[in-house]
């Protein structure tokens, strides 16, 4: 999208603002498709907790997606949004029994994470498919909040537990078709993908009726210039090959799925804020914008760098600022970063604002969470309404103080 284009919009829609371009979406998607287009089964199950605005979640299905999702209230939106049941999985973490079963009546495949739960609903559902969610042990690098197949994660079932598995499904009789693993963010090395893989295909031979299996995702994306991210048409390439293979040896046809968010909508989004001061303290300038930690808190939560243009100013002299937001306490988006000059009220748009940004917004100062806008067709169209003082007050209840104070005198005398 072009920088006049942005602040076109910033015009129409006010700041803070997200904007996500469709066809960057659209590219990311036959980017993974392409890849892998030698296998005849392959599904791509967007995960919708990185953004999971309706019109999102329909473009994507529009695009032939399906979806990935953790709770039922996401199930619920990918039902909304006109998903198939069959087109969603479900792979909840530490999530009720209640919960799960109320998720496999409306036909969603259930994956499922532990050996109590895989006990209890085999047990119960014998009839009901069932994929298993593995813990390969494979320490993927990135952040230690975003890897999740290492030896210490809550997420899968241990690869070192398959004995004490494969007893359940043989005493329960269930009907175990996927198995899946998701090992983490942030992988930079296709051979550790790989190796994981390895450790699934083994783990597959022990179950004789699959039909898919779920290699969850991955997929690193570019943050700023220079940085590393997945070779996707490499490691496409490599896992179609031994998947083709795994199949022939297993004897039975197989769908190849994944579950990217980040991959497709990170690089689709920017945030666009206004500089509501530029203050200079004796060690630094700092731009403080008209947004904080509570609509972007990546920065703060996982130290993530998100690259930021002055587009009210593109061409200007580069300086050196700290960008903060107006939250009340640490809330920094970036230190020291070459930013061309800014003057209050200009827009600063932040790149890689497509995933885990919307999604993970608060209402943090009692402030309103911003509106989104999707650019499709040389248009934006809003898709979420900023909120107002009536989405601040709703669900909450005013009591009565006197009254109260009253009745508990009377109760006390
Ligand atoms: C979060 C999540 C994903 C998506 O991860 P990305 O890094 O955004 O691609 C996929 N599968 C499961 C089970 C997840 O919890």
């Amino acid at each position: 999208m072009k920088t006049q284009e942005l602040l076109q919009l910033v015009n129409e829609f006010d700041s803070p603002l997200y904007v996500y371009d469709a066809s960057k979406i659209e590219s990311q998607y036959k980017r993974l498709t392409n890849a892998f287009n030698k296998v005849e089964r392959f599904r791509v199950h967007y995960a919708v907790k990185a953004l999971s605005n309706i019109s999102i979640l329909k473009y994507l299905k529009s695009l032939g997606s399906c979806l990935d999702t953790v709770s039922i209230q996401e199930v619920k939106l990918g039902l909304h949004a006109g998903f198939e049941p069959s087109q969603i999985i479900y792979t909840p973490n530490g999530v009720s029994m209640e919960e799960i079963e109320k998720v496999a009546t409306l036909g969603v495949q259930i994956n499922i994470d532990n050996l109590s739960i895989l006990e209890q609903f085999g047990t119960k559902h014998p009839k009901t498919p069932v994929c298993i969610r593995i813990n390969p042990h494979v320490m993927a690098g990135g952040n230690a909040n975003i890897s999740v197949g290492h030896i210490d994660s809550k997420f899968g079932i241990s690869i070192h537990q398959l004995p004490h598995l494969l007893r359940i499904v043989e005493n329960t009789k269930m009907h175990i078709n996927g198995i899946h693993m998701h090992t983490g963010s942030d992988i930079l090395d296709v051979g550790v993908f790989l190796y994981a893989a390895e450790i699934l295909f083994d783990t597959a031979k022990h179950f004789k009726e699959l039909d898919f299996i779920d290699f969850g995702s991955g997929f690193k994306v570019p943050y700023k210039a220079d940085d590393i991210e997945t070779d996707v048409e490499e490691f496409g390439k490599k896992l179609t090959k031994r998947f083709l293979a795994f199949e022939k040896e297993y004897g039975r046809e197989l769908t190849l799925a994944f579950e990217p968010g980040k991959f497709l909508v990170s690089e689709a989004g920017v945030f666009l804020a206004k500089v509501n001061v530029v203050k200079q303290t004796t060690s630094t300038v700092f731009a403080g914008i008209d947004s904080g930690f509570n609509h972007l808190i990546r920065p703060m939560l996982y130290g993530s760098q998100h690259h930021i243009d002055n587009i009210s100013n593109p061409k200007g002299k580069e300086r050196f600022y700290s960008v903060v937001g107006y939250i009340c306490e640490t809330d920094t988006f970036a230190n020291n970063r070459r930013i061309p000059e800014i003057t209050e009220g200009d827009i600063l748009c932040f790149r890689n604002a497509g995933a885990y940004c919307y999604s993970m917004a608060s209402n943090y100062n009692s402030r309103f969470k911003p509106a989104e806008v999707l650019w499709f067709n040389g248009k934006g169209h809003l898709i979420r309404e900023r909120e107002n003082f009536e989405d601040l007050l709703k669900n909450q209840i005013v009591i009565d103080l006197e009254t109260s104070k009253l009745n508990y005198e009377e109760t006390v005398s």
